[in-house]
C-alpha cells in the first residue's frame, strides 16, 4: 500500500505537510551541543506561548508515544496519599483509570456520557479529591469537554488539574491560565501533524512543586528538568521529530499563529459537517471538537462497510470505532494539513458511495 496515493482522515497519524516531510528526509544530527539545545529551547518557548502557560512553566520532552506522557504524568505527580477523579468517557479515559490502577493511585472511575461537563460541579461524586484527570478530547468517540468549567471546579476544590490535550492540541482552544490547568500532555502525531514518537508534558509551577521522587529511571521528570536547563534531555531524544517540531511551530507562526490554526480547523470541520447534510449520516455527539467528526449511519448500513468501501473504492482513509461500536460509528479527523479542497475528496467519495448528488 502506497500511502501517498490515499487521502488521509485518520485521527493520528494525520496528513503531514511537504515542508515537514522534507525535514524528516535529512541526516539526523548529533545533539549534545548548543546547536541542538537551541532547538529544544525554541520548541519549549513556542509551546509554552501557544498554550498561554503561566510564568515558570516547563516542558518535558519524552521519546515515547502519548500514553507514556499520560502514565509518566500520573507517576511523577500522584501517589498513594492522593485521590484522583478520573473522567472516563471512552477508551482514553479508561486508559487513565488503568494507569491509576497500575500505579496503585486511589481514584474514582467517573464514567460520563452525553455531557461536556459544564455541570461537573453537580455531576462529580461528593468526595474529597486531590486531582482531576481528563482527556480534553475523548478521541474514541469525538467528545470535547468544557476545560474552563472543569478548571473552575478543580481550583475551587484545590485539585491538581491534569489534561491530556493530545487530540485537540493546535485544532481547538487551549489556554492554561484561563482554564487553570496545571499539566498539559501533547504528542507529535495528532494535531501537530508530525510522525509518532515524541510526547510533551507541560508543567505549570504548581505541578513542578508537586514532583516527587519516583521508582523509575527513564520517566523521572526531575531529571528532565535538570537537563532541560541546558536544553537537553537525559537520554537520546527523537532528534529528527524535534527538528520537525521546531519547523512545525515556525510554520504555525508563519501562518498567522495558533488562533489561525484553530480557526482553520474549525472552518474545515464546519465545511465538512455542512457538506454532508444530505447523506444518511448523523453526528454522534453535540460536543464535537474541531479536530474530528464522529458519524453514525442512519440507513442501517454498517459503519465498517462505509470505512472499508472508502478505502477500497475511493482511496480515502477514515477511522472505524472498535468494540461494540464497530458497526455504528466511524470517525473523520480534521487534524493535520487540512483544507476544504482536500476535504472535498472525502465529501465527494461519500456522496458517490451513497449515490446522492452533491448540492
Ligand atoms: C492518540 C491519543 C493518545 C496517545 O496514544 P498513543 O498511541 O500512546 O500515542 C492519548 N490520548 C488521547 C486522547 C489520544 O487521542
Amino acid at each position: 500500500m502506497i500511502y501517498e496515493d490515499y487521502a488521509i482522515f485518520t485521527p493520528g497519524p494525520v496528513k503531514m505537510s511537504e515542508e515537514i516531510l522534507q525535514v524528516g528526509a535529512k541526516q539526523t544530527p548529533y545533539f549534545r551541543n548548543s546547536e541542538f539545545s537551541d532547538v529544544t529551547f525554541a520548541c519549549e518557548n513556542d509551546l509554552l506561548e501557544m498554550v498561554n502557560a503561566p510564568e515558570g512553566s516547563k516542558v518535558i520532552f519524552l521519546t515515547a508515544s502519548g500514553t507514556a506522557g499520560m502514565e509518566s504524568a500520573v507517576m511523577n505527580l500522584l501517589n498513594k496519599t492522593d485521590n484522583a477523579l478520573v473522567v472516563n468517557g471512552g477508551g482514553f479515559g479508561q486508559r487513565f483509570v488503568d494507569i491509576c490502577a497500575t500505579h496503585a493511585i486511589p481514584h474514582t472511575n467517573f464514567k460520563v456520557k452525553n455531557t461536556n461537563l459544564t455541570d461537573i460541579e453537580s455531576l462529580a461524586p461528593n468526595e474529597t479529591y486531590t486531582a482531576l484527570v481528563v482527556n480534553a478530547h475523548e478521541t474514541s468517540v469525538g467528545h470535547l469537554y468544557n476545560l474552563d468549567a472543569m478548571g473552575d471546579y478543580a481550583t475551587k476544590n484545590d485539585m491538581l488539574y491534569i489534561v491530556d490535550a493530545i487530540s485537540m492540541f493546535v485544532t481547538d482552544p487551549l489556554d492554561m491560565q484561563q482554564s487553570n490547568i496545571d499539566v498539559v500532555i501533547a504528542s507529535s502525531q495528532k494535531g501537530l501533524a508530525l510522525p509518532p514518537g515524541l510526547t510533551m508534558v507541560i508543567l505549570a509551577p504548581k505541578a513542578i512543586n508537586k514532583l516527587q521522587n519516583i521508582n523509575s529511571l527513564y520517566f523521572n521528570f526531575k531529571d528532565y528538568l535538570t537537563n532541560g536547563e541546558r536544553g537537553q534531555t537525559p537520554y537520546t531524544p527523537a532528534v529528527t521529530i524535534m527538528l520537525q517540531l521546531e519547523a512545525r511551530l515556525n510554520q504555525i507562526k508563519k501562518r498567522g499563529g495558533i488562533a489561525n490554526s484553530i480557526a482553520n480547523a474549525k472552518e474545515v470541520a464546519d465545511y465538512f459537517r455542512e457538506s454532508i447534510k444530505a447523506l444518511p449520516l448523523k453526528e454522534y455527539t453535540p460536543y464535537m471538537p474541531n479536530a474530528m467528526t464522529t458519524l453514525t449511519p442512519t440507513d442501517g448500513k454498517s459503519a465498517m462497510d462505509v470505512v472499508n468501501s472508502l478505502e477500497e473504492n475511493y482511496k480515502v482513509m477514515v477511522c472505524p470505532n472498535g468494540g461494540a461500536e464497530r458497526d455504528s460509528v466511524f470517525r473523520v479527523s480534521h487534524m493535520g494539513e487540512m483544507t476544504k479542497e482536500y476535504t472535498d475528496i472525502l465529501i465527494n467519495a461519500l456522496h458517490d458511495y451513497y449515490g446522492v448528488a452533491r448540492i
